[in-house]
C-alpha cells in the first residue's frame, strides 16, 4: 500500500526522549507546544504587509498564520497526509519573522552582513524553537519532534549541505516529506489573495487596474458581474477573489496529486530520495501565479503609500541594534549573558528579531529617547 502520510510512531523523535502522552500523539503534541509559545502569541503584533495605522482589520502575521493552517488542513486531508503535522508546520512557519515585516527582515540581514553573517527567518524559526522558548523543566526549547524542526528549515528553500555544516542533521540533501512541501504553497496562495484582499480595501488599486492587469482575475469577474449584476463592486470583488482562490487551491491539490501518481513513488522514504519536490502547481497555474505576484510587487509591495513606515520600521531596527552594540550592559540579564560569551552581533539580532512591532518601537522610545519620524496620517482609514 502507499503511504504518503508521516506517521508519528515513525517519527525521528526529539532531541530529549519523553514518554508518550495518553491521548494526543507526537504531532499533536507539537502543534500544541506550538499554540502555547510566546513566539506564536507575538504574531499578533507583527507586520504581514500592513502596519494597523492602515486598519485594525487587515491580516497580521497570526491572522495570516490561521489562514495558511486553514488551506493546509483542507488540502493535507484530501491528499491522505498527516493533517496534525501539517497543521504544527503552518501553525510554526513564520514564528522567526523579526517585527516590521520584510523591511524589518532586510535591515537586520544587511546589518548581519556587515559582520560577515546573516539573517535568515527560517533559521530563527529554529532557533526559537530549539532554544529561546523556555518553557519546561527538563528541556530547553520546545522539544520538537524531528520532523517539525526538519519542517521549519527545509519547507520554503533548499540550503545547501556546503553552506549549512550546522544543519547536517537536517537531511538537507533529500527532500522534506510531503507535509512540509506543501506549507511553501499554501503559504503563498494565503499571501497572494490576503494581500490582493487587504490591498483592495486600503484602496492602493481599484477593480479597473486588477481587470486590467490581471487576467485571472478579469475572468472570474466577468463572470461574477454576469451572476451578479446589481451587486456593490465590494461584493462582486470578493466573489472574484474567492474564486480565485478557490482556483489555486484545487489546482495545487490535484496537481500534486498527479504528480505523485505520475512519479511512482509508494513512501516517505521515496518522497525524500526523489529528485524534485512533488507539490506545486500545474503548468497553466504557474504563470497565473506569476501574474499575481507581478502585479502585487507593482501595485501593493512598493507603493509609495507603504514607504514612510518601511522606512521608519527599518531605522528603528538600525538605531536599536547599534544602542545594543554599543551598550550590551542593557540588554536583558539572559543575553547580556550570551552576548559576554559569544557573538555580540548574534545575540543582538536575536532579540531584537524576536520582539514585536510594538515593542521594538516603545524600547526604542525608552532607550533612546527619539521621537519617532512623523508618518503622513494620509491613509489611516
Ligand atoms: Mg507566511
Amino acid at each position: 500500500m502507499r503511504e504518503f502520510a508521516l506517521r508519528p510512531e515513525q517519527s525521528r523523535g526529539r532531541r530529549f526522549p519523553e514518554p508518550l502522552h495518553r491521548y494526543r500523539n507526537d504531532y499533536q503534541r507539537d502543534r500544541d507546544r506550538i499554540l502555547h509559545s510566546r513566539a506564536f502569541r507575538r504574531l499578533e503584533d507583527k507586520t504581514q504587509v500592513f502596519t494597523t495605522r492602515f486598519s485594525d482589520h487587515f491580516r497580521n502575521r497570526l491572522t495570516h498564520t490561521i489562514e495558511v493552517a486553514q488551506i493546509s488542513r483542507t488540502v493535507a486531508g484530501l491528499m491522505g497526509l498527516n493533517v496534525d503535522l501539517v497543521e504544527a508546520l503552518a501553525l510554526v512557519h513564520d514564528i522567526g519573522h523579526p517585527p516590521f515585516g520584510h523591511s524589518g527582515e532586510k535591515c537586520l540581514n544587511q546589518i548581519m552582513q556587515s559582520f560577515g553573517d546573516r539573517f535568515d527567518h527560517n533559521l530563527h524559526a529554529l532557533r526559537i524553537v530549539e532554544s529561546f522558548e523556555q518553557r519546561y523543566a527538563d528541556f530547553p526549547g520546545l522539544n520538537l519532534t524531528f520532523e517539525v524542526r526538519e519542517g521549519i528549515v527545509k519547507h520554503s528553500r533548499d540550503y545547501s549541505p556546503g553552506d549549512h555544516p550546522e544543519l547536517a542533521e537536517y537531511l538537507l540533501e533529500q527532500r522534506p516529506p510531503l507535509e512540509a512541501q506543501l506549507i511553501d504553497l499554501t503559504d503563498e496562495i494565503a499571501y497572494d489573495t490576503a494581500d490582493l484582499d487587504d490591498g483592495f480595501e486600503a484602496k492602493l488599486f481599484d477593480l479597473g487596474t486588477l481587470r486590467e492587469e490581471l487576467s485571472p482575475f478579469r475572468e472570474f469577474h466577468d463572470e461574477v458581474e454576469r451572476r451578479y449584476p446589481n451587486a456593490v463592486p465590494k461584493l462582486q470583488f470578493n466573489e472574484t477573489l474567492k474564486r480565485l482562490f478557490d482556483r489555486l487551491v484545487t489546482d495545487l491539490l490535484e496537481n500534486s496529486l498527479a504528480q505523485i501518481e505520475q512519479s511512482g513513488v509508494s513512501s516517505v522514504e521515496q518522497v525524500r530520495q526523489h529528485p524534485h519536490r512533488l507539490i506545486g502547481f500545474s503548468p497553466e497555474a504557474k504563470p497565473q501565479n506569476r501574474i499575481i505576484r507581478e502585479f502585487l510587487h507593482r501595485n501593493l509591495y512598493s507603493h509609495p503609500a507603504l514607504v514612510p513606515e518601511k522606512e521608519q520600521g527599518a531605522q528603528v531596527v538600525e538605531r536599536l541594534f547599534q544602542f545594543y552594540l554599543d551598550h550590551p550592559e542593557k540588554l536583558p540579564p539572559w543575553y547580556a549573558e550570551q552576548a559576554r560569551q559569544g557573538l555580540r552581533h548574534r545575540v543582538i539580532c536575536d532579540y531584537i528579531a524576536g520582539m514585536t512591532d510594538h515593542y521594538v518601537q516603545r524600547l526604542h522610545q525608552e532607550l533612546l529617547g527619539a521621537t519617532q519620524p512623523a508618518l503622513d496620517s494620509g491613509n489611516s482609514g
